[in-house]
């Protein structure tokens, strides 16, 4: 098996059924699913909230479409809107990430009037024209020029070079408060503060994607609470649905105000949004981002000690955490995967990405950080 193989889609591990942090085989071989798979299941896998509430509304009305309205969609719709930070008072749903990004950048304009857009380097916003546009590596992008958009990019994290970009003339910033696919980059402290005061002395909009940031992993529902910035747009995925595929874009009153008409047929179906609104409350109630945080200090904290000077950087929010590797972090992942039952995710050539379920408790990180440690630190782990 090549790494290639590996990353690809073709993994030798057929998953058959989930629950809480663990995937399991057909044969009954247990997975620690130590990426979420892909951060869309903030509170483990079939959770009964959700698979219940999406039972019921199958069964009872699988699909209208959103002119009509719908009790399911009015609890989704109100659970986000109560669960984002103040300021943003509406919200439209869609189906993924890059569609939650590409509203975003499609509202800056018509609310704004302008058309420049800011993004940074090491972004990723999505794969379709605009928020593909958005995203820097070229590799994603080359095939399929010319994308759309009037897009320039900024060093991430960098506040002299964005105030150097932001003019009249922009109409949105587009920022991860923390990016994700990037390698888990930390900004520097203030820079989202100077993305916001930046963006309203000139008027653009600010634009958080937290499509991988939200849904309480860095121990607050939003990335953005962890910095005290609200922007102008917030947009979701991912866990939104807890492994449903829906997105949402919330929006301050001057933008939807500004939105010229947008959307899309399965915005808010009865299905997805019975499973946002189950997701969204469970979160809520029963805190589980005060618990990601805890969590994420738990195992930052034992990650340092076990692996010490064997790796370059530990570093993340909450349970958001990249491991920074002295070698390729394929290799270890493949090795996690097929030696230790865990599976986590590389994010660029040198960082491993680990996202756990937000319900993971000590025991289970420790397994993680046991395994780690065997793989890239084995005199550690032979000491202890
Ligand atoms: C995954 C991701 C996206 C794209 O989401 P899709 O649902 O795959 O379209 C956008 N932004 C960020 C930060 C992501 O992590």
């Amino acid at each position: 098996m090549s790494d290639h193989d590996f990353i690809s889609g073709s993994k030798p591990i057929g998953i058959e059924r989930g629950e809480g942090p663990y995937l399991y085989t057909a044969d009954g071989t247990e997975y620690l699913d130590a990426g979420a798979s892909f951060a869309c299941t903030p509170l483990g896998h079939s959770h009964p909230a959700v698979v219940e509430a999406v039972q019921e509304q199958v069964g009872k009305l699988t699909f209208v479409d959103s002119s009509y309205p719908v009790q399911s969609r009015e609890d989704a719709y109100a659970a986000l809107v109560a669960a984002t930070p103040d300021g943003l008072e509406s919200a439209w749903f869609c189906n993924s990430g890059t569609e939650a990004n590409e509203a975003a950048l499609k509202f800056a304009r018509s609310a704004t009037g302008e058309s420049k857009i800011i993004a940074a380097t090491r972004s990723f916003h999505g794969r379709t024209m605009g928020s593909l546009a958005a995203t820097w590596k070229d590799k994603y992008k080359e095939p399929f020029e010319p994308l759309a958009g009037d897009v320039e990019f900024v060093p991430y994290g960098d506040s002299e070079e964005l105030a150097a970009a932001v003019d009249d003339g922009t109409a949105a910033v587009i920022l991860e408060p923390i990016q994700g696919e990037g390698g888990i980059n930390v900004p520097p402290a203030g820079y989202l503060e100077t993305a916001r005061e930046l963006t309203d002395e000139t008027g653009a909009a600010l634009v958080f994607d937290e499509v991988q940031t939200g849904m309480g992993r860095t121990g607050e529902m939003w990335a953005c609470q962890r910095a005290g910035v609200t922007p102008d747009v917030l947009t979701t995925a991912k866990g939104l649905g807890n492994g449903l595929p829906v997105g949402a874009v919330a929006v301050q009153d001057w933008i939807a105000d500004g939105a010229a008409s947008h959307n899309a047929t399965f915005s808010g179906g009865p299905v997805v949004s019975a499973a946002v609104h189950a997701t969204v409350s469970t979160l809520v109630e029963e805190e589980w981002p005060a618990h990601a945080a805890e969590m994420g200090d738990y195992l930052t904290a034992e990650l340092e000690a076990a692996l010490g000077d064997a790796v370059r950087e530990v570093r993340g929010d909450g349970l958001l955490i990249g491991v920074e590797l002295k070698r390729g972090a394929n290799r270890v992942a493949r090795d996690l995967a097929m030696d230790h039952q865990i599976l986590a995710l590389p994010a660029g050539r040198t960082v491993l990405r680990l996202l756990p379920p937000l319900v993971i408790d000590e025991a289970e990180a420790d397994q993680l950080v046991d395994a780690l440690t065997e793989i890239v630190a084995p005199e550690a782990s032979a000491e202890s």
